[in-house]
């Protein structure tokens, strides 16, 4: 393979489906994964019907030995694996006090540990200009809200994966980052089980400075642009694209 192999989690929808086509257009191979599987194979479809290069494999990061089967097998076949985005993630509403052992669990086993899932097995093959990128959330980074306590948590956690792993894995060649979006128009956002509901915008945007809620390409450019040559000297970072939220 003479491409570079790009792995991307949830990538059936939203953030995760623009990064998919961001690394398709710009000429990678893009290992499209996601549990929904009808969208997957449709992001795969749709880029491969345009001219580029992509697979899709059902994958819930949740999984370990079918994550550890995934990246092996794209090891075997490709010999190589440049960029990781770990983009899989849930926000489900649930005040504190109502709160489960099961919920908080799941929220930290997908969203913090299915990202260790994807990377542990591909990291032995990544070389030199290899790059990491995790989706935490300004909820993570320096935003509370109301009964999200536990997606809060866990993507704080991603900003320790990302400072920590940086250092181990710089020597390496290797950069690690990560994004704290804002409000990105997507299905999680728009749900009213998950996070704002249909009025998203309605509700957001006198809060953001830039008056708009974000798009989903808009995150997928910063990563193309971690991904690149152009950011070989930024590894550790988390970098907040919210329209100015978090300054405002
Ligand atoms: P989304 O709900 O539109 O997409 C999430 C994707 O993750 C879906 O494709 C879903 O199937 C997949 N997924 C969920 N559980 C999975 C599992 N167990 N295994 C594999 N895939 C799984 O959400 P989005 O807004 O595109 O979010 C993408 C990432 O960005 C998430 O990590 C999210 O927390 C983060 N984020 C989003 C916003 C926002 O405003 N949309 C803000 C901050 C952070």
């Amino acid at each position: 393979m003479d491409k570079r192999v790009v792995i991307v989690t949830g990538a059936g929808i939203g953030i995760g489906k623009s990064v998919a086509e961001r690394f398709a257009g710009q000429g990678d191979h893009v290992v499209v994964t996601d549990v929904l599987e009808a969208e997957g194979k449709a992001v795969t479809e749709a880029i491969t019907a345009a001219g580029g290069s992509a697979e899709f494999h059902a994958l819930n990061v949740r999984d370990t030995a079918a994550a550890d089967a995934l990246v092996g097998d794209v090891i075997d076949r490709f010999g190589r694996i440049d960029v990781i985005v770990a983009n899989a993630g849930i926000a489900h509403r649930v005040p504190m006090s109502e709160m489960t052992d099961e919920k908080w669990d799941e929220t930290f086993d997908v969203d913090l540990k299915g990202m260790l899932r994807v990377i542990r097995p591909a990291l032995p093959a990544m070389k030199a200009g290899g790059s990491i990128i995790c989706l935490s959330s300004i909820m993570g980074v320096a935003y509370g809200w109301d009964e999200h306590v536990h997606y809060s948590s866990a993507k704080a956690g991603v900003v320790g994966l990302v400072r920590g792993l940086a250092v181990e894995v710089a020597k390496r060649g290797i950069r690690v980052n990560g994004i704290a979006p804002g409000y990105i128009r997507t299905a999680q956002l728009l749900s009213e089980k998950n996070s704002l509901g249909p009025n998203a915008a309605e509700i957001a945007s006198p809060y953001i400075p830039m008056g708009r809620l974000g798009e989903p390409e808009e995150i997928a450019s910063v990563i193309g642009f971690l991904a690149s040559a152009d950011a070989s000297y930024l590894t550790g970072q988390v970098v907040t694209v919210d329209g100015g939220l978090l300054p405002g």
